[in-house]
């Protein structure tokens, strides 16, 4: 008999591999058409074999079973009216994947490439990520096909207040708390927070990423980027290194790479490449503070095209977006570092192959899933200091969680207070992937670190809890 009260079967006959290829095979079948979701299944089951030969009693629960199936998916309609009074639908979702250690909590979406897959996968990743991060929050994610690109204030308004007309009867301070990803920052969450106190006539900390006047955190908007850089920090001193002099490529020109690049600037790196989805540039001489705080004004303000840098750095070279290639050019110059800060998939195998041959030893992942399984193996079997998203990233959800702290203390604490919390979280995670790598026999492997310790707290929740 196990703990539920019934027969064991004779699964634990089976290896930790086969088991693993079972519940895998059963994704896939449940879950056609969901490509990311199952590559972000597949590659934690990956390192949970060496769990599983050790703990039979996850196996007997089913543990594994129970975690790739959300809590709860919630799929709704969006209406709203266009500037010209035109009818416009979107879809909207939120992923509630798992709550075992705390309020489901995870970023909304807004991308016209947002389907149910990509947050499944993103809600999946999350779950472990918060469990990281040592605070207790549980996993989900959210969003909606909607394209913030190119549409009014008013209309992006108009979409957040329907979308949350239907979102805030699912969320709460203690159920549910929702945060930014792509195409959400500091404009949309001030509507979504508009609408929900309106509707539900309370004050509450039932979004992160708040404006500072009501209720958000100091250092919130830099943490992600802040925290991959921290992150990177730790591997570079296992080798005893340190980021001065260093060339660092960076993706994206959003609130990750943002951050990403100001904290480089800080410890003396040289960052010297930075995009978006329609080309990337390369700036031999390195980006300065004064040229970030031009694509800071240039992406957050006049919502531009990072191609308009080389109209005013005449040294810096524009690529564009050529999908024919098979490979993005911004992975293909002479660096020491790469902080991929864009979006999933970003960097395939001829691109971990480019970072290799141009001297990159340290990866740190500041967006969701950006390697693909072919470029995350090259990167293991080559040892460099490769940091994966759900450890490296998880500085933002981190300050989100304290966040959550200062609000239900009605406090808030200085910069200074929060960047240091931000970065003691960062040196534990590390610690703690790295230290549970060794434990698990494969030392310097932080991919199976992260997934072997978030993946531990939330399994022994959920034996704690029984059959939810
Ligand atoms: P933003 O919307 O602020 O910026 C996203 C950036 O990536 C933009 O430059 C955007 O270009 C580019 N981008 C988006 N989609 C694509 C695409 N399909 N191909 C090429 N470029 C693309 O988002 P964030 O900076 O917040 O998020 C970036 C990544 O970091 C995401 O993977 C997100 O999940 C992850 N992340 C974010 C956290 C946060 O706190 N914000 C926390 C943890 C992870 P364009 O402007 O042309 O769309």
């Amino acid at each position: 008999m196990n703990d539920y009260g019934t027969v064991t079967v004779a699964r634990e006959k089976r290896s930790a591999q086969d088991y693993i290829n079972e519940v895998l095979a059963e994704v896939k079948a449940k879950n056609q058409a969901e490509p990311e979701f199952h590559q972000a299944v597949f590659e934690v089951f990956d390192s949970l074999k060496l769990v599983l030969d050790r703990h039979l009693e996850y196996r007997e629960a089913k543990i594994l079973e129970r975690i790739v199936e959300p809590e709860r998916v919630l799929m709704f309609r969006v209406p709203w009216f266009d500037d010209q009074g035109n009818v416009q639908v979107n879809r909207g979702f939120r992923i509630e994947m798992n709550s075992a250690i705390g309020p489901y909590k995870g970023g909304l979406r807004f991308h016209p490439s947002v389907n149910l897959g990509i947050l499944k996968f993103l809600a999946f990743e999350q779950v472990f990520k918060n469990s990281l991060t040592t605070l207790p929050m549980g996993g989900g994610k959210g969003g909606s096909d909607f394209d913030p690109k190119g549409k009014s204030d008013n209309e992006v308004m108009r979409f957040c207040q329907s979308f949350m007309t239907e979102l805030a009867r699912h969320i709460g301070p203690d159920t549910d708390v929702p945060a930014g990803d792509i195409g959400v920052g500091g404009r949309e969450i001030g509507y979504l927070f508009g609408q929900y106190k309106r509707l539900r006539n309370e004050f509450t900390g039932v979004l992160t990423g708040k404006g500072l006047n009501w209720g958000g955190s100091l250092i919130r908007p830099e943490a992600t980027g802040y925290g991959s850089v921290y992150f990177a920090k730790e591997m570079l001193a296992t080798r005893k290194q340190s980021f001065e002099g260093k060339v660092a490529l960076v993706s994206g020109s959003g609130n990750v790479a943002q951050y990403t690049v100001e904290k480089l600037i800080d410890l003396g790196a040289r960052p010297v490449t930075m995009s978006d989805s329609a080309g990337a540039i390369y700036d031999p001489d390195g980006i300065t503070r004064e040229k970030l705080a031009f694509v800071m004004e240039l992406k957050n303000v006049r919502r531009g095209r990072i191609k308009e840098y080389v109209d005013v750095y005449k040294n810096a070279k524009y690529i564009p977006v050529d999908p024919t290639v098979g490979f993005n050019p911004i992975w293909n110059f002479k660096a020491d570092c790469a902080f991929p800060s864009a979006t999933q998939n970003e960097i395939n195998g001829k691109d971990a192959q480019n970072l290799l041959n141009n001297g990159v030893t340290v990866v740190s992942e500041g967006s969701n899933m950006p390697s693909t399984p072919e470029a995350m193996k090259l990167f293991l079997d080559h040892g460099i200091l490769y940091g994966p998203a759900k450890a490296a990233n998880a500085g933002g959800v981190a300050t989100s969680g304290l966040e959550m702290s200062q609000n239900s203390q009605r406090l808030s604490w200085t910069r200074e207070e929060v960047d240091k919390r931000l970065h003691d979280i960062m040196v534990r995670i590390h610690k703690d992937c790295f230290e549970t790598a060794e434990r698990f026999g494969t030392p310097g492997n932080l991919v199976n670190g992260a997934n072997i310790a978030g993946f531990l707290k939330v399994a022994d929740s959920m034996m704690d809890q029984g059959l939810v």
